[in-house]
């Protein structure tokens, strides 16, 4: 038998939000609305399946959705699926990347689909000893798919299937990938998607739009006093500070890749100026899909029309044009040696790097950060999030775009990108955020940094907005409210 309850470390309880001005108003709603819907609850565990603890936006949502529901009176778990079959995680993996339109479709896939029944069988027995009639069981993903099936040979439940990823598009490989998990579709209630456009036929009639959403205390979202912030920086080697800092340097600092090609701590060769420069910044997994590369293409053409088209622009422009610096920084390498497309951009985007001037090469700052710890990995995003004059998010697709939320929230204006759904989901061009057309322009990556970085009250206004729109739409508080109404629904 396989499969085991999560153990969540102590997070902070809504007292904790609730103490907090800006955030009072959203938890008290929050509040206000489970003594409602709790005790129709009442007597029903709700359980949380996903296929990892660690790792990836579900396991990051996890902890506060559950720590939070359970001190709202909601008897919720959280169990994560087992398997030592590497076959399965093969599969998943592909499954994984066929929702998002990319690899060989799954044609006669029966001998693939026997491993994946026969682990989601196995994790069934142990889960199986666990349910009671009447519980809810929210299976998140692909991965334990599966399940509800299982159980409700012997169960009683009510069922959601919650899937956090997919294309706005079909093509052969997201046709195939729905055909093969259809037959475990009639075995759910309910689902929830992340975009309308996200939704399979087959759920069209009892599908629901939840956003993810982001924990506005965790280490990754929650305020950063100026010394906490500075000293991040300083313990990570991402700045160079003029005297000794309270806590000692992290065990595992962040690299810089150097001119020649090879990884240093990133205070080498000399400081970014993360607290002095105009930053732009993306944060993000080493995927092609994220755009790093017209990314860089589009940094480096707006640096190089200093020298042309814009010579006689005010010297405060060009002076801020020409101290600004791009930040492109994503997980180390020795964390993703199991990713070997990851590797692959890393080393296309190395040697990109390397052919650039040695001038532009200083104006462009390519980080690994360490991920040993993932509690000082948090801090470090959240550090450079906030140092960040503009934060970038150039995704030709994307899900939903966590790191396009965790800047909004804090305040830092984006660009994005009209063809990448998820940030088009949470932002209108020109309201709370930029959007061109097309990420693989670097002309228009070009112009939408010139206009950016030289426009201080649009850049504020653009902020402002965003930050209440992720208030309203992308917290924590905001999406429990979402599950306590399904949640409600679904047993009534
Ligand atoms: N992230 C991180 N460290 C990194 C790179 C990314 O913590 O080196 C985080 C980022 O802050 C965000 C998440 O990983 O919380 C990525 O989620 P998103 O929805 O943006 O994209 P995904 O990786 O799921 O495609």
């Amino acid at each position: 038998m396989s499969g085991n309850l999560v153990e969540i470390p102590p997070r902070p309880s809504l007292t904790e939000y609730e103490a907090i001005a800006h955030l009072a108003p959203a938890a008290e709603a929050l509040r206000a609305h489970a003594r409602e819907v709790a005790p129709r609850l009442e007597g029903r565990t709700v359980w949380m399946v996903n296929s990892t603890a660690q790792g990836g936006g579900v396991a990051e949502m996890l902890p506060t959705m559950v720590t939070l529901l359970n001190e709202l009176g909601v008897d919720t778990r959280w169990f994560v699926i087992e398997s030592d079959e590497e076959a399965f995680f093969r599969l998943t993996k592909r499954i994984h990347n066929l929702i998002h339109g990319a690899g060989d479709p799954l044609i006669d896939a029966s001998e693939e689909r026997a491993t994946y029944e026969e682990v989601n069988r196995d994790n069934a027995r142990t889960l199986g000893l666990l349910l009671r009639d009447g519980d809810v069981l929210v299976v998140h993903d692909p991965q334990p798919m599966p399940l509800a099936g299982f159980l409700r040979e012997h169960c009683d439940i009510h069922t959601v299937w919650r899937c956090h990823i997919g294309l706005d598009e079909e093509n052969e490989a997201t046709r195939s990938v729905w055909d093969f998990l259809q037959p475990y579709a009639p075995d759910y209630e309910r689902s929830v998607f992340s975009a309308p456009e996200y939704v399979p036929s087959y759920f069209q009639d009892r599908a629901q739009l939840i956003y993810p959403a982001i924990d506005p205390l965790s280490r990754k979202n929650r305020e950063l006093h100026i010394h906490s912030l500075v000293g991040i920086l300083a313990n990570s080697a991402l700045t160079v500070v003029p005297g000794p800092v309270v806590q000692p340097p992290y065990q595992h600092v962040a690299q810089r890749l150097q001119v020649d090609g090879n990884w240093s701590p990133a205070v080498l060769p000399a400081d970014i100026g993360l607290l002095i420069r105009p930053i732009v910044t993306q944060i993000s997994r080493w995927d092609r899909l994220k755009g790093w590369l017209p990314l860089m293409e589009g940094f480096v053409q707006l640096k190089e029309r200093l020298y042309t088209t814009y010579r006689s622009r005010p010297a405060l422009e060009r002076r801020r044009l020409a101290q600004a610096r791009l930040v492109m920084a994503g997980p180390d390498p020795a964390s993703i040696s199991d990713d070997p497309e990851g590797l692959e951009v890393i080393e296309e985007l190395r040697a990109a790097y390397v052919a650039l001037d040695d001038e532009f090469k200083h104006d462009i700052a390519m980080i690994a950060l360490p991920m040993q710890d993932p509690e000082a990995n948090a801090l470090m995003v959240n550090a450079i999030q906030r140092a960040s004059t503009v934060v970038v998010q150039n995704s030709i697709r994307e899900g939903f775009g966590l790191t396009v939320t965790e800047a909004m929230w804090k305040r830092i204006p984006v660009l994005s990108n009209t063809r990448a759904v998820g940030p088009r989901q949470q932002m209108v061009h020109a309201c709370d955020g930029w959007l061109i057309d097309d990420p693989e322009s670097p002309t228009q990556i070009a112009d939408a940094l010139d206009y950016l970085l030289n426009e201080s009250r649009e850049r504020a206004a653009l902020a402002r907005t965003a930050q209440r729109r992720a208030h309203d739409n992308f917290m924590t508080f905001s999406q429990l409210r979402s599950w306590l109404g399904l949640l409600e629904e679904i047993v009534t």
